[in-house]
Parts: structure tokens; sequence; C-alpha cells
């Protein structure tokens, strides 16, 4: 398991082993694999929230190398089915071919544009971003609330911390992507 500290709420974000083997499985090390994601479903055990079901990818997603459109009525069904299991959406996940993750400006918009959508247990939405490197390494975790989105920093505690480098440049335009 690792975690995350959410700003200063005290809060923390939990990922069960489980779907970090997930996450682990997508990685796109291959020239040939594409971009994976679905949605991270948590249980509420607040201060910790912890996301212990992972959905996609689907044989009905648009997948390639740079881009990713999920099936949209797929992920509705997994919403319904998962809350029937008390288990809350929280937040999508993806996989980008770089070694570090970092959101793209498309991502940015897509997850604000979300959020301003949905209605949702928590105040901002989780995004998280598989790179090509180890977990936790390669990978972002942040949350978007209606304008902006937040890296989320690592738990005390929590080993190995991510590269210094590795601070995301948000500015970075990568219009093939999302
Ligand atoms: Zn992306």
């Amino acid at each position: 398991m690792i975690s995350y500290d959410i700003g200063q709420s005290g809060q923390s974000l939990e990922f069960v082993d489980k779907v970090l083997s997930h996450f682990e499985r997508h990685r796109q090390i291959r020239f040939w694999q594409r971009e994976a994601g679905g949605l991270l479903f948590a249980r509420l055990a607040l201060p910790a929230i912890e996301i212990c079901a992972i959905t996609g990818p689907r044989r009905s997603d648009r997948r390639g190398r740079y881009s990713y459109w999920p099936d949209e009525k797929a992920e509705q069904r997994e919403i319904d089915d998962m809350f029937a299991l008390n288990l809350h959406f929280v937040g999508c996940w993806h996989t980008h071919p770089e070694d570090v993750a970092s959101p793209s400006q498309i991502d940015i918009r897509n997850t604000t544009d979300c959020v301003k959508r949905s209605r949702h247990v928590l105040n901002g939405f989780i995004m998280v971003i598989v790179g090509r490197k180890d977990i936790p390494a390669g990978m972002c975790v942040s949350v978007c609330d209606k304008a902006s989105v937040y890296e989320l920093p690592l738990s005390r505690g929590t080993a190995p911390q991510r590269p210094a480098t590795a601070t995301p440049t948000y500015g970075t335009v990568r219009n093939d992507r999302r």
C-alpha cells in the first residue's frame, strides 16, 4: 500500500496493493503498448480514503499510443455497480508513454470539466497518470477541482520518493493526448 497526503486536510489517499499491481501491469514499457485507463473507486474510512477497486481498460475503449478515449457507457455501468457495493467513484487513471508521468493540457481540461459536471463525494477528483518508471516513482497523483490540478506528495514514510527532477510542468502542451 502507498499513501499520499491531501493538502492540509489531514486526510490521506491510500492505494491498496491490488490497485498498484494493476497500474504496474499496464505501464507502457514496450513501444507497441497503447494507453490504458479506467476508473478508481474508494472506501471512505476517514481520514483515509482507500482506493481499493479499479476498472479498465475495456475492449470498447479507443486506445492509441498517445491517446485514450474511454467507453463512457461502460464507465457509467461500473459506477452504478460499485455504488451498490458501497464503493465510491473518486477519479480516473490512465497511462502515458513517458518515464515520469505528468498531466497534459488536455488531461487538465478534461478533468476540470468532469469535476464541473459531476456530483461527487469528495471536493476534488483524483487523477492518476502512470508513467513507465516503477511505481510510485513514475506515477503522478493529483487532485483536481473546478479550476486547477494539484499534485499530491507521498506521505512521509512511504518510500521511495519521486525524483526531485520530476516536478511536473503543467504548461507543457501535448495536444495529441488526453
Ligand atoms: Zn494523459
